[in-house]
């Protein structure tokens, strides 16, 4: 993964790439891995960095769905529950089993969770995770001693996946470089090109490190710019009807003491009929989320104040301590690339499939779905990709492909656990320079070797890019991610060879993102 000898790459390519994807989030460069692995040439171009979209800001959560068992979308999580257990098989560094408690206060909630979960079990089949079971008032209490107690009854158990999402998708992007592929980082698409007839034949694409203008030729270009793709669509035909109907869904972070064990609890009727859950994650707690429609779509969306009001208050239902604003860490908003099906009021009600939309002028746009599913959704954008772009027909290859940094054992590398095999590469850089042990703050186990590796092997190019996808430390505590700044941008310079006044820049610009990020209390 090297940003410059990808650019290279694509300036001096004569021939059209058989594939062009635009979009560097899980659809883009799942896609970009299941192409690249059938053999096919792809270059993916992405705005900002991978992940920089909704695929760093979701619960975390691999999983079949137990809402849309409760809206009987049977076939979707029966699909999803499939690919949960693929991606458990094919990146067990980073995917692993939760518990989760549905904590009863009414008497009816036990048989009715307990027979909804049974159905979830049933449908997951050779892929299940565990079996679910009803808990007694004091199980539950051992299982997550701070929930409220008051008028608790029982709980019923169950399992589903949980991973690192920004994580995850480096370590896609990592698969598809091996696989052939090209992948760019900052390198916005701005235009489509086409022929005479008006079909689509590349693309333009703004290197925005550079500011430089290129072209690139493509078969078949492929949208998979998520909550955006409209605007794409609409440089495309300029009077496309919009396919998205974007909402958006707000997590807070809380410290571990608000749940100190491993089990997860999920709420799952809300005030407003939604799901909610309390996770425990990287020594942190995840809390969400919400569901609001928006009318504009922002690579950094802004949590609303009743948002973060509302996690708080259904927390606290729940919790013996009632989490404040004071004790929020992090908070982070992700767009949802809902797709518009017919006149719906509540964004909860609209589809959670995907959609593939083929234009007059060949742009194939790819939308909707979730994390769970990215790889489903690439086999089936491929394989109208194939026919859409007149490319020799091949065969899926992803179902048994591994994962960059697969490793069954990964629990033995300790804090570098979520790098997988790549720890022993980290531990090999900490040898050699221990003083990159050192973790750069002391809230949180990040050290100067991840930032070195982010830079040398994963393309991270800016503050931002290190401190809040390729490690975590913005999402899990804003303020102590800001202190580490500074620190960061050193390292990233010397790597990078920049100078004093871009690690000024960083630190501003960064200082604005992390804004964001912070509640006021
Ligand atoms: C709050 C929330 C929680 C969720 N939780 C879960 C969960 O627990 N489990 C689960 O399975 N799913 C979850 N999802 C769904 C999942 O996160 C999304 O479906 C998925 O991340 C969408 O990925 P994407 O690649 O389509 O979009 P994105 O990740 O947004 O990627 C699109 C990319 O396109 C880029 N782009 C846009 N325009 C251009 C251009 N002109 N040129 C180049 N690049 C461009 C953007 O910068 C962006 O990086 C959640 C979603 C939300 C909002």
């Amino acid at each position: 993964m090297n940003r410059a000898s990808f650019l290279q790459r694509i300036l001096e390519c004569r021939d059209p790439w058989d594939i062009a994807v635009v979009g560097g989030g899980a659809t883009g460069v799942g896609i970009a891995v299941d192409a690249a692995s059938r053999g096919y040439r792809v270059a993916l171009l992405e705005q900002s960095d991978f992940g920089k979209g909704t695929s760093s800001r979701s619960t975390k959560l691999v999983h079949g769905g137990v809402r849309y068992l409760q809206q009987g979308n049977i076939s979707l999580v029966m699909e999803a529950l499939r690919e949960r257990g693929l991606l458990l098989q094919n990146a067990p560094h980073l995917v692993h089993d939760l518990q989760f408690v549905v904590p009863n206060y009414a008497w009816w909630e036990a048989p009715f969770y307990g027979i909804g979960l049974k159905v979830y079990d049933t449908l997951a089949g050779k892929f299940g995770f565990g079996a679910s079971k009803l808990l007694s008032r004091d199980e539950v209490l051992e299982r997550i001693p701070t929930l409220e107690r008051d008028g608790l009854r029982g709980g019923v158990l169950y399992h589903d996946g949980q991973f690192d999402d920004s994580r995850l998708l480096i370590n896609l992007a990592q698969t598809a470089a091996e696989q052939g592929a090209c992948l760019l980082n900052y390198a916005r698409v701005t235009g489509l090109v086409k022929d005479a007839e008006g079909f689509l034949t590349g693309l333009s694409l703004h290197d925005q490190e550079t500011g430089q203008e290129h072209r690139l030729a493509a078969r078949c270009v492929i949208n998979a710019t998520g909550p955006f793709c409209d605007e794409l669509r609409r440089s495309d035909d300029p009077v496309a009807a919009p396919m998205i109907a974007p909402s958006q869904g707000v997590h807070i972070v809380l410290s571990r003491d608000f749940l100190p064990r491993d089990t997860a609890i999920m709420v799952p009727h809300t005030r407003d009929g939604r799901v909610m859950f309390a996770i425990p994650w990287h020594h942190h707690v995840v809390v969400g989320t919400t569901d609001t429609p928006i009318q504009t779509v922002s690579l950094e969306p802004k949590p609303l104040e009743h948002e973060v009001d509302f996690i708080l208050e259904t927390a606290s239902g729940y919790l013996a301590r009632r989490p404040t604003r004071r004790d929020i860490l992090s908070v982070f908003t992700g767009i949802r690339p809902l797709v518009k099906a017919g006149d719906h009021s509540s964004t909860a009600a609209l589809s959670r499939d995907h959609t593939i939309h083929i234009s007059k002028s060949g742009l194939l746009t790819i939308t909707g779905g979730k994390w769970t599913t990215y790889r489903k959704m690439a086999e089936d954008c491929v394989d109208h990709a194939m026919v859409l772009g007149r490319l020799a027909e091949r065969p899926c290859a992803t179902k048994d492909l591994h994962v960059h940094g697969f490793h069954r054992r990964a629990e033995q590398f300790g804090p570098l656990a979520d790098y997988g095999s790549d720890a022993v590469g980290l531990e090999e850089l900490i040898r050699a320079r221990p003083d990159f042990a050192t973790p750069l703050h002391e809230a949180l186990p990040i050290c100067g070797a991840q930032v070195v590796w982010a830079a040398r092997c994963e393309m991270a190019r800016t503050v931002d890019d290190v401190l809040a996808r390729r490690t975590r430390a913005l999402f899990l505590n804003a303020k102590a991610a800001l202190a580490m700044a500074p620190a960061v941008a050193r390292l990233l310079a010397t790597e990078l060879g920049r100078d004093e006044a871009w690690q000024q820049r960083q630190l501003a610009e960064f200082a604005d993102i992390v804004s964001g990020y912070v509640v006021t209390a």
